[in-house]
């Protein structure tokens, strides 16, 4: 051998000798010329006596058939066998048995060469990895109630889960790039909210938002819909973020909550909103007054003398009056004003926009509605009245309490002037009469 040569042949043994792989050269009957060390630690516990001289012989129990196929191989050269696993058990049903991985190399008519690595951790790993994907399979692809889906950094959607289809009713191709305003009604959720709401995800981590959403058949149901920052660092450009959106159907929750909401907050025998639905409201109403004091008046209403309906034509016929009246009422006044029972036989509307004079009209209107109308009640024709009070908020009084105080003195004010009419609130009038506080 020259210098060169032998040099060559020293990087060569190094580098074997280092190497994070098992390597062997055999002849063609495998007899082993060469073995780096971490070969030889590989194959020694597969020997049956201790002695390494050939590979076909160490890896007869695991691998039985290679000296065949090294017999079948025809080509001059080439890969016999690449990455083959072939596995270890150390006892039956072992769990923790290792597997090793060969290749085997024709270099020419009389060399062989075998690669060996141990690759039981990334077999498990991979494994694991592949376990995960099919849990997430059959999660997201299982899940009917909900779609994901990943936006880019203008919101388009850019992957999804096959729920989309079911949920939303578009199909992929719909989907692919278009901007998630998709699944609003037209012009609901303009440019700059969807852009609004991806900023918010940015900055607080997250955003939700509930509403109607549509599906493709136009259909409506009520959505629920997270999106969040894929990456949570802001320091990505911003062209690069993207965020994944999870949009639910939940329309049965909102039923269930939307029928709890009425049974509380409304009156079972009329169906108008009930006393407590009437404050809350109002409160409201008079919060916003304070912040814009458009005209905001009240009303309240009461049967007259409706003791002697009950009287003369039975509870049940009495109910069925204050039904008749509420009917009246939801049809006389406006959608936008509140018509609530607060009491037994007595009413309360909160006329939004509307000045002393306007709901003094309106409720003469219900007055005479009333008087002109008769209820019939198993054949029976009953006819009643009512009186009503109005007063409006403005200079003087800032509270629900102060309103409705002036309309009660009003109405009082009616039922002393002989009923079946309307009074509104004046200086002139008596304080209160004790009857009709709220609680
Ligand atoms: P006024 O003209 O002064 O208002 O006389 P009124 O008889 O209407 O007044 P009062 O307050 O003395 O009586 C109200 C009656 O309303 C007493 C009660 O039996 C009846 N009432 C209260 N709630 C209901 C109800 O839910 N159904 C029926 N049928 N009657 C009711
Ligand atoms: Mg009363
Ligand atoms: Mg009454």
């Amino acid at each position: 051998m020259s210098d060169a040569e032998l040099a060559e042949y020293e990087a060569l043994l190094q580098f074997l000798y280092i190497a994070p792989i098992g390597i062997a050269q055999t002849e063609p009957d495998g007899t082993i010329v060469m073995a780096n060390p971490l070969c030889a630690q590989l194959m020694m516990p597969l020997t049956h006596n201790g002695e390494l001289d050939n590979l076909f012989d160490a890896l007869e129990d695991i691998a039985p058939d290679l000296r065949q196929r090294v017999h079948d191989f025809k080509d001059a050269q080439g890969m016999i066998c690449d990455a083959h696993h072939l596995r270890i058990d150390r006892k039956a049903d072992d769990d923790d048995a290792r597997i090793l991985s060969l290749s085997l190399l024709k270099l020419d008519h009389s060399r062989l060469m075998a690669v060996l690595s141990d690759v039981t951790e990334s077999v498990r790993r991979e494994h694991e990895l592949r376990q995960n994907q099919v849990w997430m399979s059959t999660i997201t692809s299982g899940i009917t109630e909900y779609t994901m889906m990943t936006l880019d950094h203008r919101g388009r959607i850019r992957a999804w889960n096959p729920s989309i289809g079911r949920l939303t009713g578009f199909a992929a191709d719909v989907t692919d790039g278009a901007t998630y305003d998709l699944f609003h009604a037209d012009g609901a959720l303009p440019a700059h909210r969807l852009h609004d709401r991806l900023r918010e995800a940015d900055i607080d981590g997250w955003s939700l938002d509930e509403g109607w959403r549509r599906r493709a058949d136009g259909s409506r149901f009520w959505g629920s819909c997270l999106i969040a920052p894929l990456d949570d660092r802001l320091e990505v450009p911003s062209t690069e973020r993207a965020y994944s959106l999870i949009l639910r159907d939940i329309t049965d929750r909102r039923e269930a909550n939307e029928a709890m909401r009425r049974s509380v907050l409304c009156d079972h025998l009329t169906g108008l909103s009930n006393r407590r639905a009437f404050f809350e409201a109002g409160e409201r109403e008079i919060q916003r007054w304070k912040r814009t004091p458009l005209p905001l008046s009240l009303v309240l209403i009461d049967a007259d003398h409706f003791k002697r309906i009950n009287d003369a034509h039975g509870h049940l016929a009495g109910d069925a009056v204050l039904r008749h009246l509420s009917a009246g009422m939801s049809a006389t006044f406006r959608t936008t004003d509140l018509v609530a029972r607060v009491g037994g036989e007595e009413f309360a509307v909160l006329l939004p926009g509307t000045s002393l004079d306007g709901a003094r009209i309106v409720a003469e209107r219900l007055c005479q509605r009333v008087a002109a109308n008769r209820v019939e009640v198993d054949g029976v024709q009953i006819q009643y009245t009512v009186s009503a009070g109005v007063a409006t908020m403005e200079a003087g009084i800032d509270t629900l309490e102060a309103l409705y105080r002036r309309a009660d003195v009003a109405l009082y004010a009616a039922k002393a002037a002989g009923r079946n009419r309307v009074e509104r609130w004046s200086e002139e009038m008596a304080p209160a009469a004790p009857a009709a506080a709220h609680g």
